[in-house]
């Protein structure tokens, strides 16, 4: 099918114009440009490396306890190479305090939310890509809302060294730690903000004291199935584990549930999905949340492995089944229990590895963008 024969969709891609961008931080920049915006900003290039230790590898935020600047010039640089992105208004915790749910304010006034998860053997922190989003899935709290606009590559990084700094300085039950893996599971579509959270995802794992030093494939970033950026970002040479929010197998269910399907097929999007698999040699994730009566019919459970084995038995692909929260008021409900336990036993039978995604953060509104949605 050409682009001119595909239906026409309310799916919002590009951010209102003439919004003022957030303020330029250090984390926006490649480290070779950072020495370069330093001197714009009349300030001596060497300090951005001074700057980039103390906000990547020391989570410094204190301008007092960075010594090793002259204290004259502290305020300064700090104004200019780390200016505040984001203030938390809230933060909610469950699970004993192991779950943290942080509502932000950015410059502008638009909310997002992140989250900090800590498992016993791992620490993962859930962001936001965008405020709003402009998907329209019209099970999604966020989705109702529409798009307000990209957030940039710091503001993306700052929600994860937040959570870094809670760990360090032992601000949660387990000890002193550090995050492990990065989700974009929060709010917005990663893929439709593609350059900042490449950028993101490039100080995520640049090594300290150029970036976090995080492992690639400690990253999982999360599409609806915006299928030209899936093709792209399976050629950017970065290994992070692709999840793909399938939700349904067939075109016709998918079409309501994930109005972007209307333009790229269940089978271009699955397409997509192989191709990731197979040029990075990391096995894709299948997101499907489970809603009762819609989309949890056994015959889906079969129409789903056959979907998916069908493109080959080589390990490619695993199934992460999604206990849905479902926000106040929506006719979209979880699964009964034997309903997913009988969707596990299908496609195990087909020889598609399924998990089903453990439920943190249940009791703090965890259905995506709800947080931001009530204070909104
Ligand atoms: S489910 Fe994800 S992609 Fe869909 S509207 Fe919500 S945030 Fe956007």
């Amino acid at each position: 099918m050409s682009d001119s024969e595909r239906t026409p969709l309310p799916l919002v891609f590009d951010e209102p114009r003439g919004r003022k961008k957030p303020p330029r931080h250090l984390a926006d920049l490649a480290p070779d440009e950072r020495t370069a915006y330093a001197k714009e900003l009349g300030l001596p290039g060497f300090r951005a490396k001074q700057l980039a230790t103390h906000y990547f590898a020391r989570l410094v935020d204190d301008p007092a306890e960075m010594t090793d600047l002259p204290a004259g010039q502290r305020e300064d640089l700090v104004a200019g190479l780390l200016p505040t992105l984001m203030t938390p208004l809230r933060t909610m915790e469950a699970d004993r305090g192991t779950t943290r749910k942080t509502l932000w304010r950015l410059f502008d006034g638009a909310l997002v939310e992140s989250v900090l998860m800590r498992y016993p053997d791992r620490a993962t922190m859930c962001v936001s890509s965008q405020a709003g989003c402009g998907m329209a899935c019209p099970f999604c709290a966020t989705g109702q809302g529409g798009l307000q606009r990209n957030m940039s590559t710091a503001e993306i990084v700052e929600q994860v060294v937040a959570g870094a700094r809670a760990l360090a300085r032992d601000e949660v039950p387990g000890g002193p730690g550090r995050v492990s893996n990065v989700v974009f599971m929060g709010m917005g579509e990663p893929l439709a903000n593609y350059k900042a959270v490449i950028g993101a995802v490039r100080r995520l794992t640049e090594p300290t004291p150029d970036g976090l030093g995080m492992s690639a494939r400690g990253v999982t970033v999360s599409t609806v199935g915006l299928v030209p950026r899936m093709l792209q970002l399976a050629e950017e040479g970065i290994p992070v584990t692709l999840a793909l929010s399938l939700h349904a197998p067939d075109d016709e269910l998918r079409n309501e549930l994930v109005p972007i399907n209307t333009r790229y097929s269940v089978a271009e999007t699955v397409d997509a999905a192989w191709n990731y698999a197979r040029t990075t040699k990391r096995r894709v994730s299948i997101e499907y949340a489970m809603m009762r009566g819609i989309n949890d019919q056994a015959w889906r459970a079969d129409l789903l492995g056959d979907v998916l084995q069908e493109r080959g038995d080589w390990g490619w692909v695993h199934v992460n089944l999604i206990p849905l929260n479902p926000t106040p008021g929506s006719k979209w409900t979880a699964s009964d229990p034997a309903d997913e336990r009988e969707f596990v036993r299908r496609l195990e039978a087909k020889g598609i590895p399924t998990t089903v995604r453990d439920t943190r953060g249940r009791e703090i509104d965890g259905a995506c963008g709800q947080l931001a949605a009530t204070e909104a």
